[in-house]
């Protein structure tokens, strides 16, 4: 007897009581979507059984195509069709501000302002006072004036862009100077020479790896020469024997020459770390102070805001950079500027920006509180697959993004290691522990590493997440069992 011909009708399986009521839930149309799905793939599987096995289908196939367990799968196929693409997901890796997870969660009075531009139409590009036409960059221009000490600033899609934007508008066509020590890749084929080429300017090196000077950027300026680049190496240090010439001093040197000098922060902090006892990192404003001429960093790294690239500097070379075509094409939209501004206010007006600048309160999390997050917890770990010891031990947190490359910062992490004797299986274990914690509702990400996961919990750092977290390990337990069977 073919099963397959049994099967209902997409029809008949929506007149089914428990799917006529998903409807109301749902919607009839994505219901009906969920019943052809559901029935396509069982009849897939009964095909499949049927033409590679000279037996008729499993028991457990016979089964799955009765109603009961069609509702089941439809209810299933209903929740994968409705959760969202965009899933939120707990950042337990141990890097803060991971590029490939967001990077910045965003400050509440961010994620308002964003809301209601949302919402509402904005003021983007009208000028209240006028009435006339308007310039979204002046949303934000004035607080990152005052807060880099610039005499002008502008905002595009990402530091990537900016750098880009920046120096195709001052140095196309010409020579673009940078010590051998700064070509930088951030990763994601951002590579300061391939940056440079792409904006229409020629590479002009100079220095060493380890050791550049003063004189040898002095020797390479000619009639060519259309700008000085500092890069920051943000994502990895040069130590030992080394040199580098600090900011006034290349500024001095571009001066004397009418051209400009440009630095690119990569992250740059607004305000000074070192009070919440994190290392220092270069502000914008140090290098304004130097003689920078244009300064770019991104929104989203140290300073926890959205994605965008903030050029500041000079007057009439933020005017050049603001005409460059290109300018147009990398804009920031409103949801974006309004997330930016609130940012920036905060940096601005609040006694202690690390009180609302997500970012900020897990890289200045104290240990303590930490290691507290993590004895609540592991009572509730322990004793969910006896599979693995689960053990709370003190690890390095990274900044992340290139952040402060060199610097870790104490932590806790929950460290799942396998049981098992033999190596082959303690690796599966591990490798499936792995995949039931990323399947969750809300996905846990961590990390592996000798030959145990870790759960970083210097993000977890508020009750709700902590009780969410708890919440999730019944369902783990099921996921890794499940995942076992197979
Ligand atoms: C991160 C970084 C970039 C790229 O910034 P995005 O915001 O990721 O586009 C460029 N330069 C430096 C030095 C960086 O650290």
């Amino acid at each position: 007897m073919d099963v397959r011909r049994q099967l209902p009708a997409v029809d008949a399986l929506l007149m089914h009581p428990g799917v006529q009521e998903a409807s109301a839930r749902y919607g009839r149309r994505l219901v009906r979507r969920a019943v052809r799905q559901t029935l396509d793939d069982i009849r897939a599987q009964l095909h499949e059984a049927a033409t590679t096995t000279s037996t008729p289908a499993s028991a457990s196939l016979n089964d799955a195509a009765s109603p009961d367990s069609l509702v089941g799968q439809v209810m299933d196929c209903l929740e994968r069709l409705s959760r969202p693409n965009s899933r939120v997901v707990f950042n337990l890796t141990g890097t803060v501000i991971h590029t490939n997870l967001g990077r910045s969660p965003l400050a509440e009075s961010a994620i308002e302002a964003m809301a209601q531009a949302a919402r509402d139409p904005v003021a983007l590009e009208y000028d209240l006072e006028s009435g006339g036409r308007g310039d979204r960059d002046r949303l934000v221009e004035s607080l990152l004036c005052e807060l880099t000490g610039a005499e002008a600033a502008t905002v595009v899609n990402n530091n990537a862009g900016a750098v880009v934007l920046s120096l195709g508008a001052l140095g196309a066509g010409r020579e673009a100077v940078i010590s051998r020590g700064e070509l930088i890749e951030i990763g994601g084929a951002f590579r300061m020479p391939d940056i440079m080429q792409a904006a229409g300017c020629r590479l002009h090196e100079v220095g060493a790896t380890n050791r550049t000077h003063a004189r040898d950027f002095e020797a390479a300026m000619n009639e060519d020469t259309g700008l000085i680049v500092k890069a920051h190496t943000s994502n990895y240090a040069i130590t030992g024997f080394t040199k580098s010439v600090p900011e006034h001093i290349l500024a001095d040197i571009a001066h004397a020459r009418g051209v400009p000098l440009l630095v690119d922060l990569g992250s740059g902090a607004l305000t000074d770390l070192a009070a919440y006892d994190l290392p220092y990192e270069a502000q914008p404003r140090d290098s304004i102070a130097a003689g920078a001429d244009v300064v770019t960093f991104s929104g989203d790294k140290l300073l926890g805001g959205p994605q965008a690239g903030i050029i500041v500097g000079r007057r009439s070379l933020i005017d050049t950079i603001k005409r460059h075509p290109l300018k147009r094409a990398l804009r920031l939209d409103k949801l974006t500027l309004a997330a930016l501004e609130a940012t920036l206010r905060i940096y601005r007006d609040s006694d202690d920006p690390s009180q609302h600048v997500p970012t900020l309160a897990m890289l200045s999390r104290p240990e303590s509180e930490i290691e507290a997050t993590g004895e609540r917890l592991w009572v509730h770990c322990n004793d969910v697959l006896d599979d693995f010891e689960v053990a709370l031990r003190p690890c390095m947190s990274q900044l992340g993004s290139g952040s402060l490359p060199v610097d870790r910062l104490p932590s806790r992490a929950l460290v799942w290691t396998p049981r098992g004797v033999d190596r082959q299986g303690r690796e599966r274990a591990l490798r499936l522990l792995e995949r039931a914690f990323r399947s969750l509702p809300r996905p846990v990400i961590g990390r592996l590493r000798d030959g145990a996961f870790h759960l970083d919990l210097r993000c977890l750092d508020d009750a709700r997440k902590e009780a969410l977290f708890i919440d999730q390990l019944e369902t783990l337990k099921h996921h890794f069992r499940r995942q076992e069977a197979r």
